[in-house]
């Protein structure tokens, strides 16, 4: 008898071995089930109701069959469905925002990562409070007003104090129009204390990528420190909640071991945290391991191909509608182009990936975490979005507005987020043309919010949207927001 429960708080019941091993059983006895395969299909797809639409979900198991069908036909259905979602719950918008790295001394030795502490020729760098604030004038400039903050575990170089007084300064600087408005941070499974000063310091979301479910790989993979303890980082998530934390973001580092266990891993995942805390994840991240000083993704033998990669995203998409997907620069603009479509709702932009990378005139690859594919500047990046039809928005509204965890959920689930999401996309956007774009992206944005203005459907947000438009363009009033 498996001791499967989603409601446990045991790491190793709520994401239970046995019952993945018997998700990918009951996957690969059905990936040519084309009855059964056309019901989850159906079960995934938006269901019109009188204020909008409503999305079903699927199980891991469900979503598992999905993933394991190799039909041609079947994956362009899953790939329409996801795109159908996204459009219906997040529309033509892309949330845009950059990593930030504070820190790269690391007491871990996670094998895939060139910050493990036994890399003796990466420089080790921790900025300074005047460090923090010149990178984030740097990104500020750049147009910023979004972060993830990223830091290796170390509780003497990176105790929480210093991620805590990092966060104050960063929201402390304003420079000219500037400002940033959401500090996600992406630091090591911690304590509910901890979590709960991180939350008291205002965070958005708390990101912690689980790097693999399985857990013999897992102890393997993080052979020596504190992130060793599989059921302490496991269970990082309910501690997070635990501390008041709302909003937490999951993610799979994919190429470290089979993507059909991890896919059922972190379906389950989201499932526990919905059974628990009666919310689930808000983010899920997809990251692939690439090269890096002293690491070499080839070393690995479960890289995924572009192909895998995007069906993987679809059938999250899928699985776990009303979960934001994020891509970060570690693609390239051509992978980062398909999978938007795929269901994508976040990316990053302009990312350096080094402590202190932002303040340097060219890209600086010594304490760099990992190579970024899409090395295009953020300006870039926005007139891609743009001309692709989707609108970069820098948006950070629902949390500062309340808008977090089950009331964000609900808020989504019956489709009145679009209300207030798509005129907050175009206010922050048309805040980013008036202060940072070069010309031509400024001329391409503008027609876009003047389009875009036109499809508001309430008549009195339409209004004000444009009045407040109007405002960022003539002055500097900044930070409008339903
Ligand atoms: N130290 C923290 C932790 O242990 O969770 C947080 C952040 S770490 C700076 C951010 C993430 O980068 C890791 O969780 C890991 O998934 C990812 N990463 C590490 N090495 C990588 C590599 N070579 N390629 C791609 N991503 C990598």
């Amino acid at each position: 008898m498996s001791n499967y429960d989603p409601k446990s708080l045991k790491a190793e019941e709520f994401i239970n071995d046995e019952e993945i091993r018997a998700t990918l059983a009951y996957a690969e006895e059905n990936k040519n089930n084309i009855e059964l395969i056309e019901k989850i299909l159906e079960k995934a797809r938006p269901q019109k109701t009188e204020t909008g639409c409503v999305c079903a979900g699927l199980t891991h198991r469900e979503a598992s069959v999905l993933l394991a069908c190799d039909d041609p036909k079947i994956i362009e259905k899953i790939y329409e469905i996801a795109e159908e979602i996204k459009l219906a719950f997040y529309g033509n918008r892309i949330v845009i925002f950059a990593p930030l790295y504070l820190s790269n001394y690391c007491v871990n030795g996670c094998v895939y990562c060139p910050y493990h502490m036994k890399n003796k020729h990466i420089p080790r760098k921790k900025l300074t409070q005047e460090e923090v604030k010149a990178e984030v004038i740097a990104l500020q400039d750049m147009g910023h007003k979004r972060l993830a903050i990223e830091a290796g575990e170390d509780p003497v170089n990176n105790p929480i104090e210093y991620i805590l007084d990092c966060i104050k300064t960063i929201y402390s600087v304003h420079h000219k129009n500037g400002d940033i408005r959401r500090v996600n941070v992406n630091i090591a499974a911690t304590t509910v204390e901890n979590y709960r000063k991180l939350k008291d310091a205002g965070i958005g979301t708390y990101i912690l990528f689980q790097e693999t479910y399985h857990k013999e790989s897992y102890l393997n993979l993080h052979p020596t420190g504190p992130k060793h303890d599989y059921a302490y980082h496991t269970e990082a998530m309910d501690r997070a909640m635990e501390g008041g934390i709302d909003d937490v973001g999951l993610g799979v580092l994919f190429g470290l071991e089979l993507y059909k266990y991890e896919f059922a891993g972190l379906i389950m995942h989201a499932e526990h945290l919905e059974a628990v805390h009666g919310v689930g994840p808000h983010t899920i991240s997809v990251p692939r391991v690439k090269h890096a000083d002293d690491i070499d993704p080839a070393a690995f033998d479960n890289g995924i191909d572009d192909e895998t990669f995007a069906k993987i995203t679809a059938c999250i998409r899928l699985a776990v509608p009303y979960t934001g997907i994020i891509i970060s620069t570690r693609e390239s603009e051509q992978v980062r182009s398909k999978l938007l479509r795929l269901g994508v709702s976040q990316v990053s932009g302009g990312s350096r990936t080094s402590v202190g990378g932002y303040t340097e005139e060219t890209r600086p690859h010594d304490t760099e975490q990992f190579d970024v594919s899409d090395q295009r500047t953020l300006d870039e990046v926005v007139k891609w979005l743009m001309e692709s039809g989707h609108i970069p928005s820098f948006c950070t509204a629902c949390y500062r507005e309340g808008r977090t965890g089950d009331r964000f959920m609900s808020l989504c689930k019956n489709g009145q987020i679009l209300n207030c999401c798509h005129p907050n996309a175009l206010m922050t956007l048309s805040e980013y043309l008036e202060d940072y774009a070069s010309e031509e992206t400024k001329r391409v944005g503008c027609e876009m919010v003047e389009k875009e203005l036109e499809r508001i459907p309430k008549e009195k947000v339409r209004e004000i949207a444009r009045q407040n438009i109007k405002d960022i363009k003539s002055s500097n009033r900044r930070d409008f927001r339903f």
